[in-house]
């Protein structure tokens, strides 16, 4: 295995034509970026059940099964655990998903988000003794399961079932690596001790470390002004001996263009460059308000439909940015267009599902107060 071959194309986040409705993904600049990216010698798709409400499988179909020979690439898929409700669900969603993909088989095949909750889900439905017939009957290369959830409980399920899988998918970076609630390093060496690889998301955290402070972005420069803030994130990912993939999820050409250079012309992390970013993470830890890195999943289990991680993110650039438009989205968009944050009746049911571990109802009131208790800038503003 070369450095090359750890850069996988990260399906959650495709480009749109409309930026408010995931399912409208803009197949022609997504097919275009597929070429890119195979031309320049890649070749792992990671999707699942849910990214784009179903439609990034879709268009995985679309700009890569449909248009490149089978042998040609690799599509890592994950069971909605979540949405499983008998042990028959199993089947009946592999076959959708193998359907919406067009293809026999999967070259990865995981347990979708692994945590508290979804764990006893995925064992009350037998999902891991059914993702291990799947290995047996070729229907999957490879199995393992995403996880969000502390090094605690990593080490339970490891316990279980690490004799069975090939791989565990987590979030790992240079922000999360001794993050006490998400625990990467943590969380590695567990795989590292059960020689398991590991496959890296949200190695950006969400865009949170590239969305830095200008301050931030001001260091990265000084110290090399011809790399961009993502090659070094990605870079502290790939370094790792047993990360074998690093997921980025694009939207841009300019992005995949500079993710592509960043793995063709790989560098281990030096000494130097790994106390630099841990000098860079301590200081956007102090600076990230809320580190929400824009999964979704609470949205999904909210009763009252608030658009939590869009309040989030209006509340970490009036942080770092208290100006009059960002306090006007917050008006004119948000509270006034969708549900407000006020709304939030401390019910607790989002917190099970957080990935990033937010005391989210404790965080919304935050925002409330920061936007409408007075403590807002904007009423000044005329
Ligand atoms: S605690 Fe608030 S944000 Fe979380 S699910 Fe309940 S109403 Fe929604
Ligand atoms: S609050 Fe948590 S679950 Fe919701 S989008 Fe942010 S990180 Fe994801």
């Amino acid at each position: 295995m070369t450095y090359k071959s750890k850069f996988g194309f990260g399906c959650m986040r495709l480009p749109q034509t409309d930026e408010n409705d995931p399912t409208k993904v803009d197949q022609e600049l997504f097919n275009r970026m597929v070429d890119t990216y195979m031309e320049n010698g890649f070749n792992y798709f990671d999707t699942s059940y849910a990214y784009h409400g179903g439609i990034s499988e879709v268009a995985i179909r679309k700009a890569v099964v449909e248009r490149y020979p089978r042998e040609s690439f690799q599509i890592c898929d994950k069971m909605p655990t979540w949405a499983l409700t008998s042990k028959e669900d199993n089947e009946k969603f592999v076959n959708e998903m193998l359907e919406r993909l067009g293809i026999d088989y999967f070259d990865v095949f995981f347990v979708h988000n692994v945590n508290t909750p979804w764990l006893k889900l995925a064992e009350k439905c037998d999902t891991f003794e059914y993702i291990k017939k799947m290995k047996e009957e070729g229907i999957a290369k490879k199995i393992g399961f995403s996880f969000h959830d502390n090094a605690e409980l990593l080490e339970k399920v490891l316990d279980k079932y690490a004799d069975i899988i090939d791989i565990v998918q987590l979030q790992l970076n240079y922000l999360d690596w001794n993050d006490p609630m998400i625990e990467s390093r943590k969380c590695y060496e567990l795989c590292v001790k059960h020689g398991l690889d590991v496959y890296v998301m949200e190695p950006l955290k969400g865009g949170v470390i590239i969305n830095c402070p200008d301050e931030i972005k001001a260091d990265f420069n000084n110290f090399n002004p011809d790399k961009s803030i993502a090659s070094f994130a990605l870079r502290f990912a790939a370094s790792l001996d047993n990360v074998k993939i690093v997921l980025s999820g694009m939207n841009k050409m300019e992005d995949l263009l500079d993710n592509c250079d960043t793995f063709e012309n790989f560098e281990p992390l030096s000494e130097n460059e790994s106390e630099f970013l841990e000098k860079m993470a301590e200081k956007l830890d102090a600076s990230v308000a809320v580190p929400c890195s824009e999964c979704g999943y609470c949205i999904k289990e909210c009763p009252e439909m608030i658009p939590i991680p869009e309040y989030f993110s209006l509340y970490n650039l009036s942080k770092n940015r208290p100006a009059e438009d960002i306090y006007k989205l917050y008006f004119d968009k948000l509270a006034d267009e969708k549900v407000p944050a006020s709304e939030c009746t401390y019910c607790g049911t989002c917190l099970d599902f957080c990935t990033q571990k937010i005391d989210i109802p404790e965080e919304l009131e935050k925002v409330c107060e920061n936007f409408e208790n007075g403590f807002s800038p904007y009423a000044s503003f005329p």
